[in-house]
């Protein structure tokens, strides 16, 4: 919507005016609104140990960033059409499982998404509701195995990203590090990747991508399994980027 301010100009259509009193204003910028998430943290499957770490981690970005609001939940009732409109990023964290939305719910989230709100999946996102084509074009990838529990590199393929900023080339932490059912290469725009010597394997292995949807963003990170990942500052400033970003913002 466009907010229409009165800033002191001439009316449209009106002679040039000569008082000058009238045009001195205050030059506060037009306010933005801040970025509204709503977190998902809802489980019907696997429960990880790191949700309480995640909802702190997104909480503390939110009470350190002006422009950045969060609700979290783990109900699913939240996830409606009315409140998807008053909504600029869905974010599910540590899902898992055939959450149980109704068909209505299903539609309100493609609407939301494909009329240009915003989406972010962390971790196991990507395992859960294998029974819905359309959530998992819209995360990108279906979880298939986690066959590294371990220090490993990651590499950070396009440095160029808003939400790579500030991570370098390549990183190192200790993660449960995921493979999918489909490499998304192709489907995504991968942004980091398993360096898969560092885990004495061979292969590509996409960890986090962005894409397109109708009119929005989807945002997807593979990592989040332990509480020290969410607690990383690396970490943290992809959170936050990534807000941003599938917000439109960046
Ligand atoms: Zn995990």
């Amino acid at each position: 919507m466009l907010v229409l301010l009165n800033l002191g100009c001439s009316p449209p259509g009106s002679p040039s005016q000569t008082t000058p009193s009238s045009t001195t204003t205050t030059t506060t910028p037009p306010s933005i609104p801040p970025v509204r998430v709503l977190m998902l943290t809802a489980t019907a499957g696997f429960r990880h140990d790191s949700i309480p770490a995640a909802r702190a981690a997104v909480a503390s970005i939110a009470a350190r960033s002006s422009d950045i609001v969060v609700t979290a939940t783990e109900n699913l009732a939240d996830v409606s059409a009315a409140r998807l409109a008053s909504t600029e990023v869905l974010m599910f964290a540590l899902t898992t499982g055939e959450l149980a939305f109704d068909e209505t719910q299903k539609r309100a989230i493609v609407d939301f998404v494909n009329g240009g709100g915003g989406f972010i999946g962390f971790h196991s996102a990507t395992d859960t509701l294998y029974d819905w084509p359309d959530y998992g074009r819209i995360v990108g990838a279906y979880f298939k195995e986690h066959p590294w529990v371990q220090p490993a590199t990651v590499a950070v393929e396009d440095r160029g990203h808003p939400t790579t900023s500030g991570l370098g080339a390549a990183f190192s932490l200790t993660e449960e590090f995921y493979t999918f059912r489909i490499n998304p290469r192709g489907a995504v725009h991968v942004l980091l990747t398993l360096d898969p010597a560092s885990v004495g394997a061979q292969g590509d292995f996409p960890l986090a991508w962005t894409q397109s949807i109708g009119r929005g963003r989807s945002y997807y990170n593979a990592l989040g399994h332990f509480p020290d990942t969410w607690n990383d500052a690396r970490f943290q400033l992809q959170i936050a980027a990534a807000i941003r970003w599938v917000a439109g913002r960046l």
